[in-house]
């Protein structure tokens, strides 16, 4: 660990910090697995990581791995960085994704691999995933079967 990761940065950008809630999300990421929080009591799937159950009150949430697949509901371009870090990402996107597993699950990452002019609500998208250090991998969005197509 260099001594920006441990201030909590790396190039610059921050370094997701886990905590109890969030802990089990970013374990699965680590192994390029999305997990979301679950809650046993009223089925609900519940993202971002929360200690009690929005739908029935319930501390006693789980980790359920999803499938990483989902569809865009809206998008924004960045032009400007909010830190010099991000400068030499212009201009990128910001995604809404929702998952397929839950209506009106949601996500907010980047969205990679995608030329600008080519993003379109409603379409479909996969998990990838950013190594930022060796510790942290970062749950990304990219249109779907980008590889199966070669671009
Ligand atoms: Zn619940």
């Amino acid at each position: 660990m260099t001594e920006s990761e441990a201030a909590g940065h790396v190039a610059g950008k921050p370094i997701p910090r886990a905590d109890e809630n969030s802990a089990g999300y970013w374990a699965a990421a680590r192994e390029h697995r999305l997990a979301i929080q679950h809650c046993p009591a009223c089925e609900l799937l519940i993202h971002t990581p929360v200690g009690t159950c929005p739908g029935c009150d319930n501390t006693d949430l789980r980790y359920q791995n999803v499938s990483g697949r989902g569809t865009l509901y809206s998008f924004a371009v960045i032009h400007d960085a909010s830190a010099p870090a991000f400068a030499n990402m212009l201009p990128y996107i910001v995604g809404v994704i929702e998952l397929e597993e839950q209506d009106r699950l949601f996500m907010i990452a980047n969205i990679l691999d995608t030329p600008i002019d080519s993003v379109k609500i409603g379409m479909p998208m996969e998990v990838t995933f950013e190594n930022l250090t060796p510790d942290c991998e970062l749950p990304q969005f990219r249109p779907a079967h980008v590889d199966a197509i070669g671009v």
